[in-house]
């Protein structure tokens, strides 16, 4: 017995999912659309005429050299749902069917593909390999539906180039392994951005050589307030980080998967941990702790110090070496001017500038100033980072004062996104009121594991446009995507951050991907429920809220 294929015969025989145990779905009549209308839903599915394909015993995948990769996602994905190890081959032969991947200039869009399926075989062309693997990602969820698959031409491309997921790993701090499995949801959602954010107040996570005591003292806490922002701290200490080589495994493991890891060094606020670990970089030397509470902290960077800037360059540094992105996004959020008010040093560098010292501290989206002192920081690390071939990209309070090449990531609202794009900076939509997936998913919070106070339900989600008509032709342009971000003050294990990000993330992945047009929150239902086998499949928690008749985890799993 060849090990792999008895359980392949039965395939030939009953419908896949009569052995998943839903006769329900398993009987498709020809011509359906339903097994390609997944999550995100192509642009295009067009029915054709004539006989399935069935993915059986004796289908090899056929790939070019330079498609290998993707050609192992396929052969594993399909082993996972269907039991059955397809070979790679490279070469083709009369008689055989093949699964047949390739890059083809048909493709316009170099994340796009065309998928095509007849009697005879699937044929996958992208635009690049990463067409090709958002090709096999729809395949991959076709077939959870079924191993008959009907004749049919899909012709698909994102609609935008920026379909990020953020994940704070500083509140507190999860595993290589499991940021790993965050990175596989990522991409089941043909998601291109994990924002990987590393430094704050209450933890540095990330290995400098440099700077050694970042990992020696920032990584670690004595303690953490209990609550929300209650007066009792638990007492006991926390801590942990990534090594470079962990960062670079994590580059690695994402790049395959056609993800761009974004790392964020938030600055020149949420930087207590730094300053724990090397007092003379804040204006008053200190003594300073890492933090054990959440919120905005007065205690930041004196941007007068010119070893301040030697530090935030020797970290970018090796940033810049670990990480191959483009784009670094360096904070600039929730920077309050308190301490700079009061040091002389940073005062007299004001002073250079001819304007009040600012109160960024107010976070109105549309009326705060940025203050002159952290627009004259911004600058430098703005300068740095292009003098390295790199490009910045902030949170939207450095939107006042920045070169147009920064980019901006709009989370007050979409207002200061608006703004952005329309006076010309490149923008990512992460707004508080549709993207903070750590706010609640319904209004009954009483079993709810995550204690952070907002609402955002599914639908929500679900309705955003990033790039409405109401914005100008060129403003349009200039919106680049959209992403969630997941902090995680409340979410102190893996599971919790699972539920919070499924199934809104799905909702996320039709705004990044799928023409509005499309879009039908009803219809996504349906699609997201056969998406949920896969939440099953890879024991993902999620939120089941939606189907009333699952069983939802109860509060001992969190
Ligand atoms: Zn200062």
């Amino acid at each position: 017995m060849v090990k792999g294929l008895l359980p392949f015969y039965l395939f030939i025989f009953l419908p896949f999912n009569t052995l998943a145990g839903d006769p329900a779905r398993s009987a498709l009549p020809l011509g359906s659309s339903k097994n390609y209308e997944v999550v995100p839903l192509p642009q295009s599915i067009v029915m054709q005429k004539g006989e399935p394909f069935i993915l059986e015993a004796g289908v090899e995948i056929l790939a070019t050299a330079n498609l290998q990769q993707e050609a192992a996602f396929l052969q594993q994905y399909l082993k996972e749902i269907t039991w059955n190890d397809l070979p790679i081959v490279q070469k083709r032969v009369k008689k055989v069917r093949y699964i047949e991947l390739a890059v083809s200039p048909n493709v316009k869009e170099a994340e796009g593909y065309i998928l095509t399926v007849n009697q005879k075989g699937v044929t996958i062309q992208g635009g690049s390999a990463a067409g090709v693997f958002y090709g096999i990602q729809t395949l991959r969820k076709a077939v959870k539906e079924g191993v008959i698959m009907n004749p049919v031409i899909i012709t698909d491309a994102p609609r935008f180039t920026w379909r990020g997921m953020h994940l704070d790993c500083s509140r507190h701090f999860f595993s290589t392994d499991f940021v790993k499995k965050f990175i596989d949801l990522l991409a089941l959602h043909n998601m291109n951005r994990f924002h990987w954010h590393l430094t704050d107040d209450q933890g540095w996570r990330i290995e400098i050589k440099k700077w050694p005591k970042l990992i020696s003292v920032g990584s670690q806490r004595t303690g953490t307030i209990i609550g929300t922002n209650s007066d009792i701290d638990d007492g006991i200490p926390y801590g942990g980080y990534y090594s470079q080589d962990e960062a670079r495994e994590i580059v690695a493991y994402a790049a395959a998967r056609h993800i761009t890891v974004i790392p964020e060094i938030d600055m020149p606020g949420h930087m207590l941990a730094a300053l724990a670990s090397y007092p003379e970089l804040g204006c008053t030397s200190g003594p300073y702790q890492v933090g054990h509470y959440w919120g905005v902290y007065k205690d930041v960077l004196c941007v007068s110090n010119e070893r301040v800037y030697q530090f935030v360059e020797d970290v970018l540094t090796e940033i810049m070496d670990i990480f191959p992105s483009e784009v670094i996004h360096i904070g600039g959020d929730e920077t309050p001017t308190d301490k700079w008010q009061q040091c002389p040093k940073c005062q007299a560098l004001n002073a250079t500038f001819g304007k009040p010292t600012g109160q960024s501290e107010e976070f109105s989206p549309l009326t705060s100033r940025l203050s002159p002192l952290q627009a004259h920081f911004t600058k430098r690390v703005f300068d740095f980072l292009t003098a390295h071939h790199r490009r910045a990209l902030g949170w939207d309070e450095i939107l006042d004062g920045s070169p147009l090449d920064a980019m901006i990531m709009s989370w007050r609202g979409t207002e200061p996104g608006a703004k952005a794009a329309e006076t010309g900076h490149d923008v990512v939509m992460t707004p508080t009121t549709f993207c903070y997936f750590d706010y609640q998913q319904v209004e009954d919070t009483q079993f709810e594991p995550s204690r952070c106070g907002g609402f955002i339900p599914i639908e929500k989600v679900y309705s955003l446009d990033p790039a409405p008509d109401s914005l100008s032709t060129a403003a349009r342009e200039h919106i680049l995507g959209a992403q969630a971000n997941l902090w995680s003050e409340y979410m102190t294990n893996e599971a919790m951050v699972e539920y919070q990000a499924l199934p809104r993330m799905s909702a996320l992945s039709e705004v990044q991907w799928t023409k509005p047009e499309r879009k039908d929150y009803e219809a996504f239902k349906e699609r997201l429920t056969r998406l949920t086998e896969f939440f099953e499949l890879y024991h993902y928690q999620y939120a089941k809220h939606l189907w009333p008749d699952r069983q939802m985890p109860s509060r001992w799993q969190f």
